[in-house]
């Protein structure tokens, strides 16, 4: 019998690997993997569900079973992968000890796909309450935070990146009170230049986000049902739930261990190809091309390069420039890094409603942009006119 592609994880990346191997192939056998239940949902609505009205049950999109109609592949879900063998062109799946989890197994693949995602990451962080801080990167994590939620007042947000600025966004329209923490001076450290992130700032802290910068949470202890938060200046800041939103890790355990070329993610070249010419890699797991964009267009764009190639076309990914919307309400935003590598400064301009800002080449050429407030209505626009990623 002809062996499948195994699919690794059933997240955006893994299933859309599959959605678009059928539209192409729609015989091929397909088999996906998943230590988590192997439904679909949007993960980027785990960080706007509250005010979008929406239950952790109501975020789930597509059941496991109707997935795997729809895809005509079979889902094994509760299936840890333990162990890639290369050689063997096999997985190894944890065998499980309660009724839940997948019976171990090995199964043989044509092909392997490699969607594994990210873990997040874990500050070290002192005090007998450091092991109740949640964080929030599944379906599963996010039903979690919410049944905690459930008669509590006061959040504390560790991190104003991205996720952490949306889940404070959301967690104030749904009346909640939020502390957000950050070691850097801004929100969106890395995504935003000076007079943007200020922008930006003063319109969450008018929402009622209550920002704390330069200062890192290094102790939390347990305070009966609440916990008590220290900062690298000696500040105390009480708060009944804790999220940790510092940033994700790329899995790459099971590629490192099965030799497989690993760095900040699994390497791979614009095929998608690790350096198994037989194993592929895509998602927040990967480094495609030097590039860790744990993004859904990015995504996207992989996975339809890469049904293009399992299906028997050769095809190597492009990436245009691709704007990320930040989902903050109370300030409209949207960033276009420049491409990797690329020299220039940005400019900002400012006005009463918002400010945009270029990151400009030596001749004056946008590379990319930042856009906050009113002004980020043009970011499809002047998406357009940056220059290709890859
Ligand atoms: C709260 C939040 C909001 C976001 N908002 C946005 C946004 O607005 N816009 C945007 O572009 N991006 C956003 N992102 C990022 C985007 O959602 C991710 O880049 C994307 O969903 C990652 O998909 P993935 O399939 O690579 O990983 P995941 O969805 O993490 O899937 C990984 C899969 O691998 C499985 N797995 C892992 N290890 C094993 C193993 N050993 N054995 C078996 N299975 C395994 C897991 O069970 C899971 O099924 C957001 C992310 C978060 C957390």
């Amino acid at each position: 019998m002809k062996k499948p592609v195994v699919i690794v994880g059933s997240g955006l990346a893994g299933v859309t690997v599959a959605r678009e191997l059928r539209k192409l192939d729609a015989d091929k056998p397909v088999v996906i993997v998943s230590a988590d239940d192997g439904g679909f949902y949007s993960k980027p609505s785990l960080s706007n569900a509250l005010a979008a009205g929406k239950s952790p049950a109501q975020l789930l999109l597509t059941p496991r079973e109707t997935l795997a109609m729809q895809l005509k592949a079979e889902i094994r879900p509760h299936a840890r992968v333990t162990q890639l063998l290369p050689a063997e062109r096999a997985i190894e799946i944890a065998g499980g000890r309660t009724p839940r989890l997948a019976p171990a197994g090995r199964i043989e693949y044509e092909q392997l796909v490699l969607a594994l995602g990210a873990q997040p990451i874990r500050l070290p962080i002192e005090g007998d309450g450091a092991a109740g801080v949640l964080a929030v990167n599944n379906l599963a994590d996010y039903a979690a935070f919410r049944a905690r939620l459930e008669g509590k007042r006061r959040v504390a947000i560790l991190g104003a990146g991205l996720i952490g600025c949306e889940f404070a966004n959301d967690l104030r329209l749904a009346g909640f009170a939020v502390d957000v923490f950050d070691i850097a001076p801004q929100p969106l450290g890395r995504l935003l230049p000076p007079v943007t992130a200020a922008f930006f700032r003063q319109k969450l802290a008018a929402a009622g986000v209550c920002f704390h910068f330069v200062a890192g949470v290094v102790r939390i202890e347990r305070d009966g049902e609440t916990f008590r938060l220290t900062d690298n200046g000696g500040g105390g800041h009480a708060a009944d739930i804790v999220l940790s939103a510092v940033g994700l890790k790329p899995e790459t355990a099971l590629a490192r261990a099965a030799g497989l070329a690993v760095n900040r993610g699994i390497v791979t070249a614009r095929s998608l190809a690790t350096s198994d010419p037989r194993i592929f890699a895509l998602g927040d797991c990967a480094e495609i091309e030097g590039m860790v964009l744990p993004f859904v267009m990015p995504i996207m764009a992989a996975a339809r390069a890469l049904a293009k190639t399992l299906a028997g076309t050769p095809t190597d990914v492009a990436y245009p420039a691709m704007p990320v919307v930040v989902k903050t309400p109370a300030c409209p935003t949207a960033v276009c890094p420049p491409p990797a590598g690329s020299a220039g400064a940005w400019r900002e301009e400012a006005t009463a409603d918002g400010v945009k800002a270029l990151f400009e080449d030596a001749a004056g050429r946008p590379l990319g942009f930042a856009l906050a407030g009113s002004p980020a209505a043009e970011r499809q626009a002047l998406g357009e006119q940056m220059p290709a990623w890859l």
